[in-house]
This record gives C-alpha cells, structure tokens and sequence, in this order.
C-alpha cells in the first residue's frame, strides 16, 4: 500500500532532529536520509568496494570503514570526483530511504533529510514540512550544540539554501523560535492533521 510521507527539513541547527524525536515519540517511524546515505557505504557493501577502485586505499581508514574526511577533500576540491561519488551513491541512498519507508509500520512516516529539498528525495514525499528559525537563534543553538565559531556557521548556512526559498517549498512551517515545550506543541498539532490525511489517502486506496 502506498505510504503517506512526510518530508521534515531545514537548515542547520533549525531543529530538524528535535522535532523528529517529537514525531518518533508520537509512534510515528522516523527514516533519516543521513543514516540512509551512510549505510550504503558501509563495510561490505558494493558501493565501498567502487569508492575503493576509484578513489585508492586512502579513502579505507585501518578499520575497514570509509573515511570520510579523507574523501570529502578529494571531492570538495574536484567537481568532477564529487559528480562521480553522487551518481555511485544517490541511487542507492534513494532505494535504502525507499525501503526503510515500505518496512515503516506507523499510521504515517516521516522522511528527514538536509537535502530533501536540494535534489529529488522531495519527490518520495507527499508533504514538507520545513523547520524554520531566525539566523540569529540558530547561529547561537548551533555554537552551543556543536562548539564551533559563528562563522563556521555562518559559511555553513551561505552553502545552504536560503531560508526563504526553503520555505517556498513548504507545505507546513513550524518557526522553530521559542522553547521545546512550544516545538513539541506545534509537532503534536501537525501529528493530527496528518494522521487525517494519512487516514483520507488510505479510505480514498
Ligand atoms: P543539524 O542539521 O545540524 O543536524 P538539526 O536541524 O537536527 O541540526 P537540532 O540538533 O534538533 O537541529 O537542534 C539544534 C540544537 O538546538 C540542539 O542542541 C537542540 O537541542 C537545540 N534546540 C532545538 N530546538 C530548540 C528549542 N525550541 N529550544 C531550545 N533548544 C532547541
């Protein structure tokens, strides 16, 4: 049966992961794009073995594991190395993401991704919810969280898309600007309209 998904993105330290763990603790199945893209690459799997061929034993760290420092300077640095890496692995992170949707139980199942709105995992979802905040809170949530420098995060959030064109894409919005206990209020109002949608799609099948 065709699953109804919702897809949770936003920039940075927008609060993605916390709201999230809200929908998580509602029941409702969490796939993370992040984790998705990082199974594909495991030790073992075929993909490992080509970014091996391709790119040479300095991408292995000694413990059989990918390094990934080590390959993102190979492709920050080459256009061409990263195209080659992106075609080797968006497939297969979209097949994993897909699967882990068709195994979800729950009445409906959310999709986080960073990038759902940058390339086609918006295409797996039937609704966005973007996770808004103001540049100055998350400047400050993410130095908090991550002990870097404010213009680390800066430089973070100019490579990203823009806060406005995110929300242009959205169907829902959650501004992600006072305390947990509001985010936690705000996911738990949208859990019910999608709990109704999921219900509507399922009755319409
Ligand atoms: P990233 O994309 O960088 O992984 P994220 O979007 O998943 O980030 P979170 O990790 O959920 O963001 O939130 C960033 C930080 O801000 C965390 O330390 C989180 O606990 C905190 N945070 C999120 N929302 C709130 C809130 N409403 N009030 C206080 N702190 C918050």
């Amino acid at each position: 049966m065709k699953k109804f998904v919702v897809g949770v993105t936003g920039g940075i330290g927008s609060g993605k992961t916390a709201a999230t763990d809200r929908f998580q603790s509602l029941g409702i199945t969490v796939v993370d794009a992040d984790l998705a893209s990082r199974v594909v690459v495991e030790s073992g799997r075929p993909a490992l073995k080509a970014i091996e061929e391709h790119f040479g034993s300095d991408v292995i760290a000694p413990d059989g594991q990918l390094d990934r420092r080590a390959l993102r300077e190979i492709v920050f640095a080459d256009p061409d190395e990263r195209k080659w890496l992106e075609r080797l692995t968006h497939p297969l992170i979209a097949q994993e993401i897909l699967s882990q949707i068709q195994s979800s139980t729950s009445p409906y199942t959310i999709l986080v991704s960073p990038l759902l709105l940058e390339g086609n995992q918006h295409q797996m979802v039937d609704r966005i919810l973007v996770i808004d905040v103001p540049q100055d809170i998350q400047i400050n949530r993410t130095i908090r969280r991550d002990t870097t420098t404010k213009a680390g995060v800066k430089a973070i959030i100019a490579a990203q898309m823009q806060r406005q064109q995110r929300c242009e894409k959205a169907d829902d919005i959650i501004v992600n600007d006072k305390d947990l206990a509001s985010l936690h209020e705000a996911i738990d109002r949208l859990h019910t309209t999608y709990l109704d949608m999921a219900n509507a799609r399922h009755k319409q099948l």
